[in-house]
């Protein structure tokens, strides 16, 4: 049997190994390397995928973040509301652009920012919400985008995790994530859902004021070559990441069965559990699982994870710490129980193998090990 890991990259290029190589080779035969034509080609195959009117590519997700808070003009001290139980990086944009963090509790079973616990925060410097669509399903949108609009504020989505899952709206209107707030971002880190062959990212817009702002940004705040009219910076997405983005784009509705292949096996395997929890499945988002992640409950996680370890099985603990008491984050005033249920996450959660190439074997062996743990 094939070496069971988190995510399996190198079969999933096996596969696709004459296209991939094919479209790169193209770009170094050409050496057009930064902004080659295949980077406009991407933007705009990704931008009729997600139906949205804009792409623009930079250079990692996190960059995408930062530029699109800079293209929204917030100022020093301004708030931006994010969820406590996440991925470092929105916050630490939020932290270098001088602006203030101000955390909110996650839903327990679908890890999400809790929609109800948004509005007690709101204050008068209040300017945005970051929503980040954790582990591969949307966050709860429609609330989310009420409350925006009664208080004026901006949503920035963080689609690094959810490239693909769709929103359902209750008047049935549907879009992708990324593309329902004033800006939603992605990563293309390889072992993301569309993953590259090093960093990449994007920002998604609807407006052409903002687009034209962050394609400005991106590129050391010039519109015209050497002439510049804004603070920005240098982020772009390589031609050959490009190029082979081009390739996986055309794969990701497939990949994307495939991870929800995995995770209709394990919810079968688990629902009826005593001691793990299934992620919960919302109603109005679809889910493309790039993590398939469950809660243990009266079970040691260490003992688990080495359990499968040593049945060759790896596991990974997303997220161990809440933000908000990451020791680089201490002088923002947040304490131990501010977020119970982030806190209490972070000590129940534990992310299994999913991914593209799982073979029924691998999944067998993954199942009866964790069956075997409790035994
Ligand atoms: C991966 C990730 C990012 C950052 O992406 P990079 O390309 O690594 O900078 C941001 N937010 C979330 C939720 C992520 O998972």
């Amino acid at each position: 049997m094939k070496k069971i890991q988190m995510v399996d990259l190198r079969s999933q290029y096996e596969k696709i190994k004459e296209e991939v190589d094919a479209a790169m080779q193209e770009v170094i035969d050409q050496t057009a390397f930064i902004n080659g034509p295949q980077v406009r080609l991407f933007a705009d195959e990704l931008k009729q995928y997600l139906n949205c009117k804009y792409v623009i590519p930079c250079g990692n997700g996190t960059d995408a973040l930062q530029i699109a808070m800079m293209a929204l003009d917030f100022k020093p001290g301004d708030e931006v509301i994010v969820p406590a139980f996440t991925y470092i990086a929105a916050v630490e944009v939020i932290a270098l652009l001088g602006l203030k963090p101000v955390f909110v509790d996650v839903d327990p079973d679908t890890f999400q920012i809790d929609a109800s616990q948004i509005e007690p925060v709101i204050s008068d410097k209040t300017v945005a919400i970051v929503p980040v669509h954790l582990f591969g399903q949307c966050s709860d949108m429609e609330s989310i985008l009420k409350i925006e609009k009664k208080h004026t504020l901006k949503v920035i989505e963080d689609a690094a995790q959810s490239i693909g899952s769709v929103y359902t709206f209750s008047d049935g209107n549907q879009a992708f994530s990324g593309t329902m707030g004033e800006i939603g971002t992605t990563s293309f880190f390889p072992s993301k859902n569309l993953g590259c062959f090093g960093d990449g990212g994007a920002m998604f817009t609807n407006d052409h004021d903002l687009a034209e702002k962050m394609r400005m940004i991106s590129t050391h705040g010039q519109k015209k070559k050497y002439h510049h009219h804004s603070l920005g910076v240098n982020s772009r997405l390589d031609t050959i990441q490009a190029a082979m983005l081009r390739v996986k784009l055309r794969y990701l509705e497939q990949y994307q069965k495939a991870r929800n292949e995995v995770a209709s096996a394990y919810d079968l395997a688990f629902e009826n559990h005593p001691h793990i929890s299934i992620p919960k499945r919302d109603s109005n988002s679809t889910h493309v699982f790039h993590q398939y992640t469950v809660k243990l409950n009266g079970v040691n996680r260490e003992n688990f994870s080495k359990h499968l370890a040593s049945f060759g099985i790896p596991t990974m603990v997303y997220y161990p710490v809440p933000v908000h008491l990451q020791v680089a984050y201490q002088n923002h005033g947040f304490q131990e129980g501010d977020f119970p249920v982030a806190e209490k996450l972070s000590h129940e959660v534990i992310s299994l193998p999913i991914h593209t190439e799982m073979d029924p074997g691998q999944l067998e062996l993954i199942i009866n090990t964790i069956n075997s743990f409790f035994q």
